[in-house]
C-alpha cells in the first residue's frame, strides 16, 4: 500500500496511481486531523471524495505518529497528550478520539489505537505496553461498534442501495468501489509485544479473542535486526486466523515484502518507495541505485531496462540525474512513479505466483537480488 500521508501520495496525481494499479492507499490520521482537520473532511463527504480516490483507503490510528513525537508527547492510560509539530498546540488522542476521527475521514479500513512500544525496551515495560494496547483495542472496538454508522458516506450509500426486503442486511451492499461489504468500515486490531515471541503470540491471541475484521502486526522495523523481525512476524502469524487479512505495518524493502508475503502476510505499507525516491534512491531489477551518482551523468540507458513504467520508457538515467541534482520538482515525481511501479509490480508477481501455486522458490530467488 503506497503511503498517502496527508491525503496525497507525495508528488503523484491520483490518475497516475490508478494507472500504476494501486488498489489501496494509506492516509495518516495524525496529519489529516491537524490539517485540513477531520471535520472539514467529513463535511466534504469523506477522504475518498475529498481527494478524488474511488479505490480503497486505509487510515492508521495516529498512534505511531504521535509516538514518534518524542519530547512532544505524554502517554497515560487515557491516551496520548501531544503537541502539534505544525504550531505547537496541545492535543489529546484517546482510542475513542482516534476512532471518531477515522470514522469522520471515512477510510474503508481503520486501525485500533495502539502504543508502538519503543525499542529496545525491558521485558516488563514491553508487557505493560502490550497490556495497555489490549485495553485500548477494546476501547477502540467499543467506540467503533456504537458509532460505525456515522461514516460520512453512509447516507449516500443508503440512498443508492435502499433497504428493501431483499436487501435488509447492510452486508449485502457493496463497499465504496471495492466490492467489499458496506456501508461501514472494517476495524483492524494491532498485535504488539516488542521483540518477545511469547508476548507476540499472547498479544495476537487476546486481540483475536476480541474479534476484528483484520489483524495488523505493529511495532516492527524499529531498528531491530531482520532475523528478529521475521521471528516476531512468524510468532504472530501462528495465531492470527487465516480467513482474515494479516497486515504487517511499516515494512519494507522489496525482497522483504516478498519474504513476508511468502510467510502468509496479506498486506504491507511502507513510506520507503516514495520517501527513497525523493532522496534519489531507486529500486530496479538490477538492484538499488542512487541516481545522483556521477556515473549516470552521461548514461542514456533507461533507469531499469526490465521496467515497463512511463519513466523508464521515456527518460534516460542522465536526464533523471540532471533533474535530481538540479532539484527540479519533476525529479521527485518521476522517481516516485518508478519506485511505486517497482513495488506494485513486485506484489503483482507475488499474487501471480500464488495463483499459479508456485511461490516461495522461484519468486524469492528472482527478487532477492534487489
Ligand atoms: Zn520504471
Amino acid at each position: 500500500m503506497p503511503c498517502g500521508t496527508a491525503g496525497t501520495v507525495k508528488a503523484v496525481p491520483q490518475d497516475i496511481l490508478e494507472e500504476l494499479g494501486a488498489q489501496i492507499i494509506l492516509g495518516n490520521t495524525y496529519h489529516l486531523y491537524l490539517r485540513p482537520g477531520h471535520e472539514i473532511v467529513r463535511n466534504l463527504g469523506g477522504l475518498h471524495r475529498f481527494m478524488s480516490w474511488e479505490r480503497a483507503l486505509l487510515t492508521d490510528s495516529g498512534g505511531f505518529q504521535v509516538f514518534s513525537l518524542s519530547g512532544l508527547r505524554k502517554v497515560t492510560e487515557q491516551g496520548v497528550h501531544f503537541r502539534s509539530h505544525l504550531d505547537g498546540t496541545s492535543h489529546l488522542f484517546t482510542p475513542e478520539r482516534s476512532i471518531e476521527i477515522q470514522i469522520a475521514l471515512g477510510a474503508d479500513i481503520i486501525m485500533a489505537f495502539d502504543e508502538c512500544t519503543e525499542h529496545p525496551a525491558e521485558r516488563s515495560r514491553v508487557r505493560e505496553s502490550m497490556e495497555m494496547t489490549l485495553r485500548w483495542a477494546r476501547r477502540s472496538k467499543v467506540y467503533f461498534e456504537s458509532h460505525k454508522n456515522e461514516v460520512p458516506w453512509a447516507e449516500k450509500w443508503n440512498s443508492e442501495f435502499p433497504n428493501t426486503e431483499q436487501n435488509t442486511e447492510i452486508q449485502l451492499k457493496p463497499g465504496p468501489g471495492t466490492g467489499q461489504p458496506g456501508p461501514t468500515q472494517a476495524l483492524f486490531g494491532i498485535v504488539q509485544g516488542g521483540m518477545h515471541a511469547d508476548l507476540r503470540r499472547e498479544s495476537a491471541e487476546r486481540t483475536v479473542e476480541m474479534g476484528f475484521a483484520g489483524y495488523a502486526i505493529g511495532g516492527l522495523s524499529v531498528g531491530e535486526p531482520r532475523a528478529q523481525t521475521l521471528e516476531m512476524i512468524a510468532a504472530a502469524l501462528e495465531v492470527l486466523p487465516l480467513d482474515r487479512p494479516r497486515y504487517v505495518m511499516g515494512v519494507g524493502y522489496p525482497d522483504e515484502i516478498v519474504q513476508y508475503a511468502a510467510m502468509g502476510v496479506d498486506m504491507m505499507d511502507c513510506v520507503l518507495p516514495t520517501r527513497a525516491a525523493r532522496h534519489g534512491l531507486l529500486f530496479t531489477s538490477e538492484g538499488r541505485l542512487n541516481i545522483k551518482n556521477l556515473r549516470f551523468a552521461q548514461d542514456l540507458g533507461p533507469l531499469d531496462p526490465q521496467c515497463g513504467c512511463k519513466v523508464c520508457a521515456r527518460y534516460s538515467r542522465a536526464y533523471l540525474r540532471h533533474l535530481f541534482v538540479s532539484r527540479e520538482p519533476l525529479a521527485g515525481a518521476l522517481n516516485t512513479l518508478h519506485n511505486l511501479r517497482f513495488y506494485l509490480d513486485t506484489m503483482r508477481a507475488v499474487r501471480h505466483a500464488i495463483s499459479l501455486g508456485d511461490f516461495s522458490g522461484t519468486l524469492l530467488g528472482r527478487v532477492s537480488m534487489t
